[in-house]
């Protein structure tokens, strides 16, 4: 598309969507123009920044016209930190933009137009849920500061407190920063690739109150560990477990190789309904516990079991959806590329007494299940759970030579589920149900669980 737009000059825009990174697109004759901190629904004068080949970006002078879904951003450093990306919007509006959202994407890239999408399921208190923070570290002048990198941008910018976060894990790295400030700690510094400290994490299993500090150094030598340990632990009673994890590359890779336990156990342990899970350092485990439950639970009312049901979890990561499914079906066989959550997997089926219900695999999904099949392994129903880029070609055509009765897709990525969702209609399954669920408040991201059924 060309376009007789030019850079430096000004428009006036109307906007009508949001792009991934929250900014309002707006459109010039028919040529979308990105325009951070502007809400669909929202009229404005913009200054073109940079025109591309299908694209430009521009910068929001004045609004004229105010979207009813503004709000100002509780949070103080929102602007330059871009962890969230829709703080000035409201949460009611943001559930409603991720509700359009995914009914046009299903409708523009899987034409699937006949399905009904649930309204958003979202938190009643959209705050304060992340179990996880991961903190990254520096020297300033006076001490140690522990924040996050400033938006496009390596600086480090001190940050007391997160929103999102759960405050007791706020409160975790910043007494554990001011404890390694105390005994002279240097924090790590990308350039010169010195110093010791990178990250500070604070891991929180929100239904038992145990929490996992993980200090990532450059150096296997943490000076004073002993002492840093003790007042650790004496400063903050919920926590279990004390780590170290030594990562002497230069890369903005957060983990390294090495993970030794500096006090306590390697593991705090979490519920998700009923199903309790060890978690450690590099487990993966879900950031939002209290919506995975409700995520799960979807899953499994579409997943409909019986008793006598042969279960596939592909992309099962340390199992989740597999315990969760277990617990009604007969058989469940999952399989992950990473051997160590495929360990965790394990190792959590034990911990709830369905170690003899689940069968897990290493491996490629779309390797794995071919290979199942051919040894006669059947399903009668089919979950999928993948990362970003949606599933193999080879895995969906799998699933519609298998033909279960049911597949239940879970996605983080609704435009590589209206692909998918396309492919297995053309293979003979049938998108009844839609149901987007709001993991991660306050960001573009929206998960969704879609029901199909065999035609
Ligand atoms: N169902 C899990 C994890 C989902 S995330 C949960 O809810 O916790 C997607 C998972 O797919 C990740 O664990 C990733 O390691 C895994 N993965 C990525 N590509 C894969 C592939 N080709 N085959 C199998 N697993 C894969």
């Amino acid at each position: 598309m060309s376009s007789a737009i030019e850079k430096n000059q000004q428009y006036t825009l109307t906007f009508e969507d949001l792009t991934h990174d929250g900014a309002g697109v707006g459109k010039i004759d028919g040529f979308p123009v990105f325009v951070p901190n502007a809400l669909p629904g929202e009229r404005g004068q913009v200054k073109i920044i940079k025109v591309k080949k299908g694209y430009a970006f521009g910068r929001l002078l004045q609004l004229d016209e105010e979207s009813p879904d503004r709000v100002e951003a509780p949070c103080p450093i929102y602007k330059q930190c871009g962890g969230c990306q829709l703080q000035h919007m409201s949460y009611e509006g943001q559930l409603k933009a991720k509700h359009k959202q995914v009914v046009e994407v299903l409708a523009r890239i899987g034409k699937i137009n006949d399905v009904t999408v649930h309204q958003v399921l979202g938190m009643k208190d959209p705050w304060r849920y992340r179990n996880k923070a991961q903190v990254p570290v520096a020297d300033r002048e006076g001490g140690l500061v522990a924040g996050f990198y400033q938006k496009r941008s390596h600086d480090i910018i001190d940050m007391q407190q997160c929103l999102i976060q759960q405050s007791t894990n706020d409160e975790v790295v910043q007494v554990v920063r001011s404890i390694c400030e105390k005994y002279g700690v240097r924090a790590y510094d990308e350039a010169s690739h010195r110093g010791v400290l990178r990250h500070i994490m604070a891991r929180y299993g929100a239904v038992t109150g145990e929490t996992m500090v993980v200090l990532v150094t450059r150096t296997a030598d943490l000076p004073h560990k002993k002492k840093i340990v003790e007042e650790i632990v004496a400063a903050l009673p919920q926590v279990k477990s004390v780590v170290q994890n030594v990562n002497t590359k230069r890369t903005n890779v957060i983990f390294g190789d090495e993970t030794r336990v500096l006090w306590g156990e390697e593991y705090i342990y979490d519920y998700i309904g009923d199903i309790k899970f060890a978690i450690s350092a590099r487990s993966f485990y879900q950031v939002n516990p209290e919506q995975t439950k409700v995520l799960y639970d979807k899953a499994l009312e579409y997943a409909n079991l019986s008793a006598e049901d042969s279960v596939i979890d592909a992309y099962c990561g340390i199992g989740t959806i597999s315990l969760f499914l277990a617990q009604q079906a007969k058989h469940v066989y999952g399989v992950e590329i990473v051997p160590e959550a495929i360990e965790d997997a394990k190792r959590n089926a034990e911990l709830n007494g369905l170690a003899e219900r689940v069968t897990f695999e290493v491996g490629e999904a779309e390797a794995v299940i071919p290979n199942w099949y051919k040894q006669g392994v059947g399903a009668d129903v089919i979950v999928v759970d993948p990362p970003r880029k949606g599933c193999d070609e080879a895995l969906l055509q799998t699933i519609i030579d298998m033909k279960p009765k049911r597949v239940v897709y879970v996605s983080c990525n609704p435009a590589t589920l209206a692909r998918d969702l396309r492919v297995l209609e053309d293979g003979g399954f049938k998108t009844v149900e839609v149901q987007p669920v709001d993991m991660f408040p306050h960001t573009t991201h929206c998960e969704v669980v879609a029901k199909l059924e065999l035609k």
